[in-house]
């Protein structure tokens, strides 16, 4: 098969989030599978063509297109990627960031229609377009509406139902739509009384793509609920269900092995005996100690790895942090967020304990620093309010760290329970609870704790089976090639 993904993220070279490690994994695993498989891409002021040749083996070549827009091919044994450069007057893509511009609606438009007059251009059958999220689900419409380009089937994938890119019917007019034709319930106008007067772009990609999934089969099911943040976008998904399907993510097992980890001083994997790896796991805190003073402890590391946004649940985090904090544990959090509101107040919570040996908070996007907190932490904390997958719990276990979820979406299912009785014993991985409440996290922080300290042995078994959890891209790839073998016969 032949598949396109439009995506506006691929890491490592532009990564914003999990989306970018998705592109990635799923894609080398296709490649893997025998599928013919081509990424689009923006080509970012923050791609460097010689460093990807220098630092992850792509071959690159130029490849004029049409009039302000240069196709540049890099390609790797794992897959073939496009990245459009555009030398439009508003530098779509001559930015410091992939998101956060108040024209990000244009960029991302003009992305996906340019990258279409692409595929339109060179005539290549495609088997599956699949698109991945708002800012290219508007290729479904195109397809179908302007393009005439010989697609067999389009595939949306909802990596966070949240983000929907909601705009004006006139932003259409600017990619040679008549946007007011989409302003009606069938097409792109949103679900929501409130802002019947607005477009709504993912809205768009569910009604036309042939197939729509998201990243666990749980969410899939959550999606179609009513809830705050997702505006009121169930009423289009339950118009669609049976075109909707859950497919949980994978991890990049070459960008996620503590056997090869650039990032780490010791090594370890799954073969080491737990002593060596709860020795290399004790390296690696050491480590971070001379970076940046923190405590030796023999109470667990705790700690988040995560953009501080409303779904992350920022008021649970720093209840969390408090309470591990005070129960005499270490806390270490990475990460940042783009609401004002909230970096001001984490930026006091930072000076509340800018003195204490035990916590570090830092506030920034940091890959190296990701890998190392992931390899010391005993416990990775994850109370998100909501989680279409999460990673950064398969990438805990992977390094040998349990993580202590709220139950909800990919969370759901991929972390079970300790004391779960409905679970076998050996697939119990970490700790949850059910719902966004202070008293429920702090009597599962309490568990963890318990368990580290007291239940020495079934605490170093569950480390030893967590690491050997194979949560890398083969299934889920074999998944969508089946969604994708579905959808070609329709
Ligand atoms: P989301 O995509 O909602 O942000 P995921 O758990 O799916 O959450 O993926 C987040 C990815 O981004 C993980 O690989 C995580 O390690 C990484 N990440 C999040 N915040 C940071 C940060 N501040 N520095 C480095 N990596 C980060």
């Amino acid at each position: 098969m032949r598949i396109v993904h439009l995506s506006t993220e691929f890491a490592p070279i532009a990564k914003a989030g999990g989306l970018g490690e998705v592109i990635v994994g799923l894609s080398r695993e296709l490649t893997n599978l025998g599928q013919t498989v081509e990424i689009i891409l923006p080509k970012y002021k923050f791609i460097h063509l010689s460093s990807m040749k220098k630092d992850l083996d792509f071959e690159c070549e130029e490849k004029k297109i049409f009039h302000k827009n240069t196709m540049w091919e890099a390609t790797t044994e794992d897959c073939k990627l496009l990245l459009l450069e555009t030398s439009h007057p508003s530098h779509y893509f001559s930015r410091e960031h992939i998101y956060g511009y108040p024209d990000d609606i244009l960029r991302f438009l003009y992305f996906a229609k340019a990258s279409l007059q692409y595929l339109q251009n060179k005539k290549e059958p495609i088997d599956i377009l699949h698109l991945h999220d708002w800012p290219v689900a508007i290729a479904a419409v195109l397809v179908k509406e302007m393009f005439q380009i010989p697609i067999k089937a389009v595939l949306l994938t909802i990596h966070n139902a949240a983000y929907q890119g909601l705009c004006a019917a006139h932003d259409l007019d600017a990619i040679g739509l008549h946007g007011s034709q989409y302003l009606t319930k069938e097409k792109l106008q949103d679900d929501s009384p409130n802002y019947s007067h607005l477009m709504n772009l993912l809205k768009g990609g569910i009604v036309y793509s042939d197939a729509v999934n998201t990243v666990s089969p749980s969410y899939a099911k959550e999606i179609l609920q009513e809830a705050p943040f997702q505006h009121s976008l169930h009423i289009t998904l339950n118009k669609y269900k049976n075109k909707i399907s859950g497919i949980l993510n994978g991890i990049d097992q070459k960008l996620w092995d503590p056997k090869s980890d650039p990032y780490l001083i010791k090594h370890y994997s799954s073969k080491n005996s737990i002593t060596s790896i709860l020795k290399a796991k004790q390296e690696a805190k050491q480590t971070l100690n001379q970076q940046f003073n923190i405590q030796e402890n023999n109470l667990p590391w705790i700690g988040a790895v995560t953009r501080i946004v409303y779904q992350k649940n920022p008021k649970l985090i720093e209840e969390g942090l408090r309470y591990a904090i005070q129960k005499g544990c270490n806390f270490l959090l990475l990460g940042s967020s783009p609401d004002p509101s909230i970096q001001n107040h984490y930026n006091h919570l930072k000076q509340e304990f800018e003195q204490n040996p035990k916590a570090l908070l830092h506030f920034a996007y940091d890959e190296a620093l990701a890998h190392q907190i992931y390899a010391a932490l005993d416990f990775l904390f994850i109370p998100s309010v909501y989680e279409p997958c999460g990673l950064s719990q398969l990438i805990a276990m992977r390094y040998g760290t349990i993580p202590i979820a709220r139950s909800t979406g990919g969370l759901k299912d991929t972390v079970f329970d300790n004391e779960d009785a409905s679970t076998p014993a050996n697939s119990r991985n970490g700790f949850s609870f059910q719902h966004s409440n202070t008293q429920e996290m702090q009597n599962t922080l309490d568990r963890a704790i318990h368990f580290y300290t007291q239940e020495t042995t079934s605490y170093q078994s569950m480390v030893s089976r967590i690491i050997k959890l194979n949560f890398s891209w083969q299934k889920p790839a074999k998944e969508y090639l089946r969604l994708y073998q579905t959808m070609v016969q329709l």
